[in-house]
């Protein structure tokens, strides 16, 4: 059963596809700043991080800093993943903050921004977080399990200027990837 939990994303600006960036790389590396969620560079941010993650396939969630920006932005869409138990659909989150997690569990996960690789990392599946979607000044609150929880996890890895390699338990941890999804 999947439970669908459905956001008031705003009408964005028409996406353009950015070009997204590969490990080792200085914005993967950096501490991304806060930013106004009702700025019209960051509305037009959003879109054009969902339109670069639906131009790459199997791709659940892309962080601004991934096409160069070091700015706390991530778009997200797990609805399609058949590992998928609770989805808030297609968003983009400013600003996260991670009010709860637990119940961690260990699974195989990639990253656009490391092509070579796949690796074992322990993510919590049980999780609350705050944000802000585009346009808004209000503070929504998410909470949310499994698949889903695992996938922000890493994207607010991301905006902290980690990449799951960080998060193996050792190199017996980390495999070669032998196609994306
Ligand atoms: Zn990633």
């Amino acid at each position: 059963m999947l439970e669908r939990v459905e956001l008031a994303m705003p009408t964005l600006p028409t996406g353009t596809l950015l070009k997204t960036v590969a490990a080792p790389n200085q914005a993967l590396s950096s501490l991304c700043a806060e930013v106004d969620p009702k700025d019209s560079n960051i509305l037009q941010l959003a879109a054009d991080l969902i339109t670069t993650m639906h131009a790459n396939k199997g791709c659940v969630g892309l962080a601004a800093n991934q096409v160069g920006r070091a700015v706390r932005v991530f778009a997200l869409d797990v609805s399609n993943h058949p590992k998928t138990t609770k989805s808030h659909g297609l968003f983009v989150l400013i600003n996260p903050e991670i009010v709860s997690s637990s119940r961690n569990e260990k699974s195989r996960e990639g990253c656009l921004s490391v092509p070579d690789f796949t690796g074992d990392v322990k993510r919590a599946t049980q999780l609350t977080i705050t944000g802000y979607l585009p346009g808004s000044d209000s503070q929504i609150t998410i909470e949310t399990q499994g698949f889903e929880a695992k996938a922000i996890g890493h994207e607010i890895d991301h905006l902290n200027g980690y990449l799951f390699l960080d998060r193996v338990a050792g190199a017996h941890a980390i495999f070669p990837r032998k196609r994306y999804l």
